[in-house]
């Protein structure tokens, strides 16, 4: 029984932390960080709530300080701090009661994820690799914060054994699984295809694929007609950056993965669907996953002229787990600042 379990008796009293908690990390996210606008003004890094906001004004534009950490890298040692909602995200129950399961739950698009699904009602366990401790206890409190249960469940997601447990851990401790979100991810650049090792491109399948496959089909039994299916592609599925090659084919098998699934798991009542990303400022960037020219300029080839932040791409997961969207099954849904396909 992992021991991460908060009982529901105890939520109430965590809910209170919940809002100190979110005051704790405005201070260490992007709060303080954003350059004025043409107009003077200081840039808001608030995305939720009914306000009008200009998109092009919200958050750190590039460049960029120069920065690399070693694979898989920590959120808690970006600068700027990625924004994953800890201090924005609003919920208003539409995951009430649903139980997820997000891989790499600690940094990035899925800790915004983590930290939304928790706020709309859900318990929420998370998978990650050890190394990434530090960041996933913070996604543990933010999850109980939100009264909550959270699951901590570290390992290596290329191994199948791992997969097959983790996932029945997930669900016999949560009392089952109506959430997947297949979001772990390996990303690692090289200038040509003569450079990528027989044994880097293995790393890479096994993340992205591989783990996503053995996952998929452990969980799959645990799901009652109604539950969701959430894949992380990427833009990269469509318009391949030059220096991803590996990375890129996985991206597009997910894509198609996500909707050859699709049509197999309406008998079971599944829907299945994909979130294409464009560029978000993450962990995965500072960490192989670009060159340091690219993290300086992270996002200035976007229309919008910046990347994106966590916060901002986690509510299409909310909308595609949410049983509101019934119709909605097979879809690949992109977010990359007015560029990329579909
Ligand atoms: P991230 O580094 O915060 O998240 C990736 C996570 O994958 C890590 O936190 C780690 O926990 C997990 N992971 C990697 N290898 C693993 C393994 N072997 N076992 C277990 N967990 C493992 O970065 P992110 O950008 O939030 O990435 C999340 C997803 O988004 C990835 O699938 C990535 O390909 C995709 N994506 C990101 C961008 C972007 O610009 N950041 C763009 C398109 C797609
Ligand atoms: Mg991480």
């Amino acid at each position: 029984m992992p021991s991460d379990e908060v009982s529901p008796g105890r939520r109430k009293v965590i809910q209170g932390a919940a809002a100190g908690l979110a005051a704790a990390f405005a201070g260490n996210t992007l709060a303080d960080s954003g350059s004025p606008d043409a107009s003077g003004s200081t840039p808001s890094t608030r995305v939720s709530g009914s306000a009008v906001r200009d998109p092009r004004s919200l958050f750190p534009h590039p460049p960029f300080p120069e920065q690399q950490q070693p694979w898989p890298g920590l959120a808690g040692r970006m600068t700027p701090r990625p924004d994953h909602g800890e201090s924005s995200y609003r919920g208003s129950g539409l995951l009430a009661g649903r139980k997820a399961l997000i891989t790499g739950g600690d940094s990035g698009i899925g800790r915004a994820v983590a930290i939304a699904f928790a706020r709309e009602g859900a318990d929420v366990s998370i998978v990650y690799l050890p190394a990434e401790e530090p960041d996933a206890q913070e996604v543990v409190q933010l999850i109980r914060s939100a009264g909550r249960t959270a699951f901590a469940l570290p390992g290596d997601i290329r191994d199948e054994t791992f997969c097959k447990q983790m996932v029945d851990r997930a669900a016999n401790g949560m009392g089952g699984l109506d959430v997947l979100v297949n979001n772990a991810g390996r990303q690692h650049s090289h200038d040509s295809i003569l450079d990528i090792s027989t044994e880097d491109f293995d790393w890479t399948l096994r993340t992205n694929l591989y783990g996503m496959f053995w996952i998929t089909k452990a969980a799959i039994p645990h799901m009652p007609a109604g539950a969701a299916i959430v894949n992380t592609s990427s833009v990269n599925a469509y318009d391949p950056s030059i220096n991803l090659l590996d990375y890129a084919m996985t991206k597009a098998a997910i894509a198609n993965f996500t909707k050859s699934l699709a049509k197999q798991l309406v008998a079971r009542g599944i829907r299945v669907n994909a979130v294409a990303p464009g560029p978000f400022w993450t962990p995965l960037q500072v960490s192989g996953g670009q060159t340091m020219k690219n993290v300086v300029q992270f996002g200035a080839q976007t229309p919008m002229g910046r990347p994106g932040q966590p916060a901002e791409i986690a509510p299409i997961y909310v909308q595609l787990a949410a049983a509101r969207s019934s119709y909605i099954t097979g879809q690949v849904y992109g977010a990359s600042g007015g560029e990329g396909q579909p």
